[in-house]
C-alpha cells in the first residue's frame, strides 16, 4: 500500500515538473494541431483597428500558432504555405462580449419560453449545441466569445476546455459558469421547486449572505469560471454595494476575475456603479445621468442592443436602444459589442443573428471605424485579454480574419467574412469552413487545464 501511494506520488510529482517544463517562454498557447505549421498571408490590405488605420500589401509569417513578423518583406519561415488574400481586408478575429452559447430557445416546442429550455435539454446535449454554436461563431468571424452563463451545470467550461484542449474549433471563451443571484437567480421557482433545488438550480446559484456569496464565486472558479457574473438586481432583495464589493474581492482573490452584473433598475445600476463593478451588461436601465458616472468610474457598457428586426424587438424598444447608444457614446463609455443571443431564428445560424446588430451600431451614428474598434480591442479589453490575444502583431496567437471591401469605411463589410485563422490554423477559407486541421486526435494539454 505504502510503495503504491509512492509511486502515485512519484507521478504527480513527474506530472508536476513536466508541467512546469512547458510554460516559460512558450508560445501563446497553441492548439496541438498548431505545432509545425507556417503559413505567410499576403495581404491586400491590414487594419490596424486601434488607430483606425490600414497599410498595403502587407506580409504576415506565422508559425506554430504564432505570428512571428509583420511588414511588406517578411523571412518567410521554413516550409510555409502562401495564403493569398491580396484581394481583402485582413484584420483581427471579432468579439461578441455577451452570448449564451449553450442555450438555444426556440419556438417548438417551448415557444420561446426559456424556462422550459432547462427543464427539456441536458447538459450534455447544451453542450454540443454549445460546440455547434462556437463553430458557427467562428465563421461569422467572432473569435472571442465572452459566454455569460446559462449553461446548465458548466456546459461552457466544457467547451472552453474542448477549444483548449484541440478537439474542436472556436472561439476564444471567457465564461462565467453559473449565475450568481439572490434566491431564484432569474426565475421563480415554485415553492416544491426552490427547496428541492435541482429543477432549475442547474442555472443560477443562490447567493444572499456574505458566506454564500464567497462559497458560489469559489464554485464557479473551481469549475472553471472566467469570469464571475451576478444578478445584480433581478429581485425585489437587489445586492448591495457591500455585496458586490463582496463579489468583486473575491472574484479578485480567485485569480484575477471580474465581475460581470445584469442590471435592469436605475437603482441597481447606481450601487453597480458605486461599488466599482467591471462590466454593465444590457441598456436596459441606463440613462444619461448613469452613463456620466459610468464613464467617470471607467466601468464597461455591455449594452446587448437587439436590433429591430421580422423576428424581434420593436421600434420603440429600438428607439430607446439607439438612444441610450448614442448617450453612451456622447459621454465617453467604454462600449463593448454584444448580444445575448440565446435564441434560434429559421434561417440564420448563431453568427449571422449576431452579426446583424451591426443594425444597432449603425443606427447609433458612431462612426465605422470606431465600431470596429469597439468590435475589436474594446472587446479584448472587456474581455481582460487584450495583453494575450486578440490584437494581430508578433508574438500574439495568430487569430484573424479578411472580408471584401474596408470596413474602416463601410462596417457592413465584416457581414462578408471569407477567411478565418484561429490559433494558426485555418478554419475558414475562400468563403468555406475548412476545420479538418483543427480536430485532434488526443489532447497534449489536457492535464490541470481549468
Ligand atoms: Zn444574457
Amino acid at each position: 500500500m505504502l510503495r503504491q501511494l509512492l509511486v502515485i506520488f512519484g507521478l504527480f510529482l513527474a506530472l508536476e515538473l513536466a508541467a512546469e517544463a512547458q510554460q516559460p517562454g512558450a508560445l501563446p498557447n497553441p492548439l496541438p494541431s498548431s505545432a509545425g505549421t507556417a503559413y505567410v498571408i499576403r495581404a491586400g490590405r491590414l487594419i490596424d483597428p486601434e488607430s483606425g488605420t490600414a497599410l498595403a500589401n502587407q506580409m504576415i509569417a506565422i508559425k506554430d500558432g504564432g505570428i512571428l513578423e509583420i511588414g511588406s518583406n517578411v523571412s518567410i519561415p521554413q516550409g510555409a504555405e502562401t495564403i493569398d488574400l491580396s484581394l481583402y481586408s485582413v484584420l483581427p478575429g471579432l468579439v461578441d462580449a455577451h452570448n449564451h452559447l449553450a442555450l438555444t430557445y426556440k419556438k417548438v416546442p417551448e415557444n420561446d419560453i426559456y424556462y422550459y429550455t432547462y427543464i427539456q435539454e441536458s447538459t450534455a446535449l447544451r453542450a454540443i449545441q454549445a460546440a455547434s454554436n462556437g463553430m458557427q461563431m467562428l465563421s461569422s468571424g467572432f473569435t472571442v466569445v465572452r459566454d455569460l452563463g446559462n449553461n446548465g451545470l458548466y456546459a461552457d467550461t466544457a467547451l472552453r476546455q474542448a477549444i483548449e484542449q484541440g478537439w474542436i474549433p472556436g472561439p476564444t471563451l471567457i465564461n462565467s459558469g453559473i449565475i450568481i443571484g439572490g434566491s431564484g437567480g432569474q426565475f421563480y421557482p415554485t415553492p416544491e421547486m426552490y427547496k428541492e433545488h435541482n429543477i432549475i438550480y442547474p442555472e443560477y446559484l443562490d447567493a444572499d449572505t456574505p458566506d454564500e456569496i464567497i462559497k458560489a464565486v469559489r464554485q464557479n472558479v473551481l469549475f472553471g469560471a472566467k469570469v464571475i457574473k451576478i444578478c445584480v438586481d433581478c429581485k425585489p432583495y437587489a445586492y448591495s454595494v457591500e455585496d458586490m464589493k463582496l463579489f468583486i474581492r473575491e472574484a479578485a482573490n480567485a485569480g484575477g476575475l471580474k465581475v460581470a452584473g445584469h442590471v435592469q433598475t436605475q437603482e441597481g445600476a447606481r450601487r453597480a456603479i458605486e461599488a466599482g463593478i467591471w462590466s454593465i451588461e444590457h441598456d436596459t436601465a441606463l440613462t444619461d445621468e448613469l452613463h456620466k458616472l459610468m464613464a467617470k468610474k471607467g466601468i464597461w457598457r455591455v449594452g446587448t442592443e437587439t436590433p429591430f428586426t421580422e423576428y424581434r424587438g420593436t421600434q420603440e424598444r429600438f428607439d430607446h436602444t439607439v438612444q441610450g447608444m448614442k448617450s453612451a457614446w456622447a459621454n465617453g463609455v467604454k462600449m463593448a459589442f454584444s448580444t445575448d443571443a440565446d435564441y434560434y431564428v429559421p434561417g440564420m445560424n448563431r453568427g449571422q443573428v449576431v452579426i446583424n446588430f451591426l443594425k444597432s451600431w449603425k443606427a447609433s451614428g458612431i462612426p465605422d471605424k470606431e465600431i470596429l474598434k469597439i468590435m475589436t480591442v474594446n472587446g479584448y479589453k472587456v474581455c481582460d485579454i487584450y495583453d494575450t490575444r486578440g490584437p494581430v502583431k508578433p508574438g500574439f496567437p495568430a487569430d484573424m480574419i479578411a472580408v471584401k471591401g474596408n470596413p474602416l469605411e463601410d462596417v457592413d463589410a465584416l457581414r462578408s467574412v471569407v477567411f478565418v485563422m484561429k490559433d494558426g490554423l485555418i478554419f475558414k477559407r475562400d468563403g468555406v469552413m475548412t476545420p479538418e486541421r483543427f480536430l485532434h486526435g488526443g489532447p497534449v494539454n489536457g492535464w490541470r487545464i481549468h
